[in-house]
């Protein structure tokens, strides 16, 4: 049975949300020469602010800002001064910690749940971890005295607005570069946030600046000649693009792509933990997640009660309000989003997979997708092979190990897999056979600022996180 629970909202009045915003650019917010957007609240549709457009020439500016803080200031200063900016920087994050996680949930419609047990402690994580490599840089193996790069272009997606942020601008920092760092257009405003944080910490002007703007945008930032790395977190196919514009370029690159991961489930499982994992992997943050476990392979023999307790599970999932702290699932990002996704499934029912979603009420304004299950998945569906970043899981079976693997590495994708085994020869056996980043057992979802995160094949290259998350940043 489904307890009924009170509302419990936290406030939206801790976060003073400004009716317009504009560019961060040398310390400063400055007007942007593009058309202004709006950002909107995917959970009611109301218009949150607007945001400045930064075009070809903003990006100039931007870039020519960061340049010269890179030359004059934060290129020359010893590590154990960047460093005190990072740990200053972080704590900050620490302190306004309610605020920044109110407005993560009102711009991007994640609970609020995730926001503050998540998102924003992983950010306060990352600054600190990053903080204390920045004076050790010659010991991180890679030579020693390596040299910052100097002006790294960041264009990040909508799904983690702030953690990804914190993934791009905290190595590159420590290392020495200086940022011109483009948020998603549908969730600028904890980015805007974190360039107040930015003044607040006293950062030298220019070593972090912030343009907003789309596509037309995040082309300019990655294409700019004065752009010395471009770190791209977003789709495949933009990803393609970047690596074309950059080819025959000097500029290093390193792209996080897209994502289509296996959870496995062997017939020794504890079943109820990995209905628990396989839960988490795909509707945590409404699946928008380049590593969500979105195919669930299930050896055949276990199928049926496994399925039969994910869907109890699943209908105990509470869908609505993302400032409730009682929500689980929250509201799907935007209307193109949310189009893409009904797309998706309607492939699904239509190519013959079974669809199964637990009765809920889904609020009548804004942008919401119920928790959805397809059994009867065959590996030649759209829904089995397209990435489709939302909270719809396929389900497919296997009968031997060997044909798990088989079927988990055949994607173009490589960023994560999970593996739910009491037996620990076998857990090893089948993490050595998959091609992907990141492999999790008997857990899933699971971040740490000290773990390298990153993908093979399609879903890019390089990694974030960590001692290897160093090098993307440094001329070793
Ligand atoms: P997207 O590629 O459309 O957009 C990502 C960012 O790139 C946005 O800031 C966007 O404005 C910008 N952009 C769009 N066109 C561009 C262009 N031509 N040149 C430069 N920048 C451009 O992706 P999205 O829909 O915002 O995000 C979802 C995708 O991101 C999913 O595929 C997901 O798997 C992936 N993702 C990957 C990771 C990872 O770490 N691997 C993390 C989060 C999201």
């Amino acid at each position: 049975m489904v307890f009924e629970y009170a509302p419990a909202p936290e406030s939206a009045a801790i976060v003073d949300v400004r009716p317009s915003y504009g560019l961060f650019v040398g310390g400063e917010f400055v007007d942007g020469h593009g058309e202004p957007f709006k950002s909107v609240n995917p959970a009611d549709e109301t218009v949150l602010a607007e945001i400045a457009r930064a075009d070809e020439g903003d990006i100039d500016h931007g870039v020519a800002a960061a340049r010269t803080a890179f030359e004059k200031v934060w290129g020359p200063m010893p590590g154990a001064e960047r460093a005190k900016y990072l740990y200053r920087i972080a704590r900050i994050v620490q302190e306004r910690s309610r605020e920044l996680a109110v407005l993560e949930s009102i711009d991007n419609g994640k609970p609020i749940r995730e926001s503050r047990d998540v998102d924003v402690p992983l950010v306060a994580a990352h600054f600190f971890y990053y903080a204390g490599w920045a004076d050790k840089l010659g010991h991180a193996g890679f030579g020693p005295d390596p040299r910052p790069l100097g002006v790294a272009g960041q264009i990040i997606p909508w799904n983690f607005p702030l953690l990804m942020l914190a993934w791009k601008i905290a190595p590159a920092l420590a290392c020495g570069n200086t940022v011109v760092l483009k948020p998603a257009e549908t969730t600028p405003l904890t980015a805007l946030l974190f360039a107040e944080i930015c003044q607040q910490a006293d950062l030298p002007p220019g070593v972090v600046n912030i343009v907003t703007g789309a596509g037309d945008t995040g082309r300019a930032l990655a294409e700019h000649p004065g752009v010395d790395k471009v770190a791209f977190t977003g789709s495949t196919e933009v990803g393609r693009q970047i690596a074309r514009s950059a080819a025959g370029t000097a500029k290093r690159l390193t792209l996080e792509l897209g994502g289509k991961a296996a959870n496995i489930v062997f017939d020794d499982a504890a079943l109820d933990q990995a209905v628990e994992g396989v839960v988490n992997g795909i509707f945590f943050n409404q699946g928008h997640v380049c590593c969500a476990g979105s195919r669930l392979l299930v050896q055949e023999s276990v199928a049926d009660e496994l399925l039969e307790r994910l869907r109890a599970r699943m209908a105990t999932l509470r869908v609505g309000d993302p400032l409730d702290k009682n929500t689980d699932v929250g509201a799907i990002n935007s209307a193109a989003q949310l189009a893409r996704i009904r797309e998706l499934a309607d492939a699904g029912e239509a190519e013959g997979a079974e669809r199964w979603s637990p009765p809920c009420e889904l609020p009548p304004q804004g942008f919401w997708f119920a928790p959805t299950v397809f059994t009867g998945v065959a590996q030649s569906h759209r829904i089995a092979r397209e990435e489709i970043f939302g909270p719809v899981l396929s389900v497919l079976t296997f009968r031997t190990p060997e044909e798990a693997v088989t079927k988990a590495n055949n994607t173009p994708y490589g960023l994560s897999a999970g593996i739910w085994s009491e037996k620990g020869s076998r857990v090893l056996w089948t993490a050595q056979r998959l091609r992907a980043g990141v492999v999790w057992a008997n857990t899933f979802n699971k971040f740490d600022p000290a773990s390298p995160f990153g993908g093979y094949k399609e879903s890019g290259f390089g990694r974030e996180g960590g001692r290897h998350g160093l090098e993307g940043y440094l001329d070793a």
